[in-house]
């Protein structure tokens, strides 16, 4: 079983370490930069991007995490966790920065504020095509999107243009809310809240990938 770390200094860390165990992977609490090292892979939870990307700092897992991605470590980011995946974001604080990595740009709160919050069904490529077929049950919170993706990114998944299962209407019709670029992989929901393991398997199935290079 691949050990997968799981960013632990805000956010519903359990919630993401349940999934990971539920994907097959053994599933860790990193809060420093020696947990860091001991990871085949990462998952930055959701929480508040501003708060984590400070944490990050003060714990100085910042730069140790940037150089760790620039070498290959596989990671998942989830709405907070994306944002900070980014290499640029829309509507961050003055101060705020990420470690980068996906060449996109992600604007923060883009769905509105919390009481925008919305559960919705979701076609996920990766996901819904794969063994366990069928759309991903998603719950987006105060939740980012993806404004603009370079060539390298692989859209996952979008807000479909006609309203479905829940999704919003007007300006979210065609963003973006999943996607990958090499071992990093993004999602604007939380899928680890609604009981589907499904994305974390994929992101398991990637660290797997990863070890045999
Ligand atoms: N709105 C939060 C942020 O900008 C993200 C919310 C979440 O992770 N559920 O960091």
């Amino acid at each position: 079983r691949p050990v997968v770390g799981v960013l632990a200094l805000q956010g519903d860390v359990r919630e993401h370490a349940a999934a990971l165990e539920r994907a097959g992977a053994r599933a860790v609490g990193v809060r420093r930069v020696s947990e860091l090292e001991a990871v085949e892979g990462l998952v930055l939870p959701g929480g508040e991007s501003t708060t984590i990307d400070k944490l990050l700092r003060l714990f100085e897992l910042a730069e140790p995490l940037h150089r760790l991605i620039g070498q290959g470590l596989p990671v998942f980011g989830s709405c907070a966790g994306m944002i900070l995946l980014a290499d640029r974001i829309e509507g961050g604080t003055a101060d705020q920065r990420t470690l980068g990595g996906m060449d996109v740009t992600v604007r923060r709160n883009a769905f509105g504020r919390q009481v925008d919050s919305f559960e919705a069904d979701l076609d996920m490529s990766g996901v819904s095509d794969g063994p366990e077929p069928g759309p991903v049950r998603t719950a987006f919170i105060r939740a980012p999107w993806i404004e603009r993706a370079g060539p390298q990114v692989e859209v996952l998944a979008r807000i479909p243009a006609v309203s479905a299962h829940g999704t919003p209407t007007g300006a979210a019709a065609g963003k973006i809310v999943a996607a990958r670029q090499g071992r990093l992989l993004a999602t604007a929901f939380h899928p680890e809240i609604t009981g589907d393991a499904r994305v974390h398997g994929l992101f398991v199935r990637l660290v797997q990938a990863s070890r045999r290079g």
